[in-house]
């Protein structure tokens, strides 16, 4: 169980001052709920001081400068004044905190969600903050059967990134042994494999960590790869289960037993030395991006010059002086462009279709170190903070990517998603002057159509400078010193970047798994088509589960590290219902997965990204989406939550 969860918080020894101070740099909404726990007094939640949820398109009508809440200048002010006289009566008696009732902690949810919260949304809630210091997510075997049970179940797990990991951990504590096979020789999955330049999140780091292991030392909102990677590494020597991962280790293969309802899983070392682990059951968290893929452009291979992924930065890495191209303007490209404009060497951007970007004064920005003092040492201020980004979060946009069927335009799929277009639009046209460039980055695609980036400005200021070129003709082949566009011309370069992408389609590729009857899973997915019951699990693939398997992604609406808490919960709880049924092995029912798989396509559909003219990485060659869940995090949570026994055959 983490040592973390306990609301209790460092003494407050600082000064007036410092306090006065500090406070000018806090979050306002989580900062009332923490003189709430300060003071017990509940009267600040009938006050005029109610926090607001606003969306970009909302925020860009308001004409006064307001705080985070939607709070106004003047009522920041208020707070921070109650603020300090709660913190000094605090300090003065010895820190020590009033009780706070459940009806006062469901007032303080409703006050600041700005609506009546209830029944089990309420528990989704306390669960994602932990506001009553208990791990809910973790399960634990209470008899000695079921203790007996997990002790004799080996599982493999495949990856030690954010999912990996958290497997390990979830199952360690409920004393299920595991071993963890990953290829890198470290911690952290897409964290320890995306190093190159101005590589961060672009989820708030507060809310992009486990829910038991909150971590106050990110130094910027959005933290930068090198940090996420080492924040893994925090986790998996706080939680000891280290010494269960074998790293420069793939999984080769992993074949079901019918008869001894077993799994045979063949590994592969550095070396090449092949060893056959056995397991009761089998996890895949090798993520969706993490085979990298270069575009299939005629003579790329021939090019005399260095060829590089983003998702596979050397790092022997060197291009000062060289001229360069980037192939791609998705999420990777976005960031590596404005890092790299800045060494001043000729940089050439070649853009098949360009961003929405949302307007984002923060990206980049540090935490402060009066933040890092409130997260530490209000009480409650961090719970309720994470809370906040995962409101605003959860609740924010979702309703402006669902295509109303009776709007008419190429441009947006809802008269919302259409008052979204106009608010990015206004965005770039904000930052550039010049028409001819404005028409190239302008998507013509509804925005939600591909990912949405987050901006502060440095990506279309580095497309200006000087020393950058934006080519929007199309590539026709690349020649042994640069790349030929359609025009036939010529565009000399010593080095490509191809941020193009990865295999997304491709799910566990390209591992041989082979299930009940000697079923292989590459088949039953038809290559490129994967399906799972709630992403989860598999028919004919018994004992197998995944982490951020098919339709798992998120694209608006929540933080991907809360979605692998539900699904290693499901898989948990999965386990337990086993145990309990004294079977060996249970698979998704085909009508179940079938119907589950039915609804998840249609609500994708009628989404922005499910739209026919756009494509990205949410979609196989034939157009389907496979990577995205198309439905609400509050949604899939209850879905996850418990394993039904009727959805399942045991063995
Ligand atoms: P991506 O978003 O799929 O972008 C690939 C880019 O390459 C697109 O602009 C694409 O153009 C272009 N491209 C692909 N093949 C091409 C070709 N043959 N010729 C010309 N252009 C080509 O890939 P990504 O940037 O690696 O990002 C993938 C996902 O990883 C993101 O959506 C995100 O989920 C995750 N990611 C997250 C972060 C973060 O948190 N900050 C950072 C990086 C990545 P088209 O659009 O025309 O296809």
């Amino acid at each position: 169980m983490s040592k973390h969860l306990e609301a209790s918080v460092d003494p407050i020894t600082e000064d007036d001052d410092f306090i006065a101070r500090a406070l000018e740099e806090l979050s306002p909404p989580a900062l009332i709920m923490s003189i709430v726990h300060m003071t017990g007094n509940t009267d600040l939640l009938k006050s005029n001081l109610r926090p607001r949820v606003m969306d970009v398109v909302e925020a860009s009508t308001q004409t006064e400068p307001l705080e985070d809440g939607s709070l106004t200048l003047a009522q920041g002010a208020e707070i921070r004044a109650h603020a300090l006289e709660a913190i000094r009566t605090y300090r003065e008696r010895g820190c020590e905190l009033p009780t706070l009732s459940e009806e006062t902690i469901n007032e303080m949810l409703d006050f600041m969600s700005g609506q009546h919260i209830e029944g089990d949304y309420r528990e989704f809630i306390k669960e994602e903050i932990a506001i009553d210091a208990v791990d809910h997510r973790a399960v634990e075997f209470d008899n000695a059967k079921l203790k007996a049970r997990a002790a004799n179940f080996p599982v493999v797990i495949i990856g030690a990134g954010m999912g990996g990991l958290l497997a390990a951990i979830r199952l360690d504590e409920a004393g299920i042994p595991c071993t963890v096979i990953e290829k890198n020789p470290a911690i952290g999955g897409t964290w320890y494999e995306n190093r190159y330049p101005g590589c961060r999140v672009d989820v708030q780091g507060h809310s992009y960590s486990y829910s038991f292991e909150p971590n106050h030392d990110w130094s910027s909102h959005y933290p930068k790869a090198r940090e996420i990677h080492d924040y893994y590494e925090h986790c998996a020597d706080e939680y000891k289960v280290r010494d269960k991962i074998r790293f420069n280790t793939e999984v080769e293969s992993a074949v079901y037993d019918d008869t001894r309802k077993r799994w045979t899983v063949t590994v592969v070392d550095a070396q090449g030395r092949r060893e056959q682990l056995e397991a009761g059951a089998v996890i895949s968290a090798v993520g969706q991006l993490n085979r990298p893929k270069l575009p299939a452009i005629e003579g790329l291979n021939d090019f005399s010059g260095r060829v590089i992924h983003s998702g596979a930065w050397p790092k022997d890495c060197d291009l000062s002086g060289k001229r360069v191209a980037v192939i791609g303007c998705g999420a990777s490209a976005l960031q590596i462009i404005p890092e790299m404009a800045k060494a001043g060497s000729p940089l050439l951007v070649f853009q098949r279709s360009p961003a929405w970007m949302f307007p984002n004064l923060e990206y980049h920005s540090p935490v402060t170190e009066a933040q890092r003092w409130a997260l530490k040492k209000l009480p409650y201020y961090s719970k309720w903070y994470r809370f906040w980004l995962f409101y605003t979060a959860t609740e924010g946009v979702f309703a402006k990517t669902q295509v109303d069927p009776a709007w008419n335009s190429p441009l947006s799929v809802s008269a919302s998603n259409d008052d979204m277009r106009i608010v990015l639009t206004e965005w770039i046209k904000s930052q550039v002057d010049d028409p001819e460039l404005i028409a190239k980055v302008l998507p013509d695609y509804p925005p939600f159509g591909k990912r949405i980036l987050q901006d502060n400005g440095c990506y279309l200021q580095a497309l200006q400078q000087d020393n950058v070129d934006l080519i929007t003709d199309g590539i026709e082949k690349v020649a042994t010193n640069g790349i030929v566009t359609s025009d036939v011309k010529l565009y000399e370069v010593d080095a490509i970047v191809c941020a193009t992408g990865f295999h997304a389609d491709r799910f566990l590729f390209p591992m041989k798994i082979t299930g009940r009857k000697g079923i292989d899973l590459n088949d039953q997915w038809q290559g490129n088509n994967g399906r799972a019951y709630l992403g989860i699990t598999v028919p004919n693939f018994p004992n197998l589960f995944c982490i951020y398997g098919p339709n798992t992604n998120l694209v608006v609406a929540g933080s991907i590290a809360h979605n692998a808490e539900s699904q290693v919960n499901y898989i948990l709880r999965s386990f337990k219902l086993l145990f309990e049924t004294g079977k060996d092995a249970m698979d998704c029912r085909q009508d179940v997965h079938d119907d589950y798989n039915e609804r998840v396509d249609a609500a994708n559909e009628g989404a922005a990204w499910g739209w026919p003219g756009v494509n990205s990485w949410y979609k196989n060659e034939q157009g389907r989406i496979t990577a995205n869940l198309p439905f609400r995090i509050i949604d899939y949570w209850r879905m996850t939550k418990q394993p039904n026994p009727a959805d399942y055959h045991f063995y």
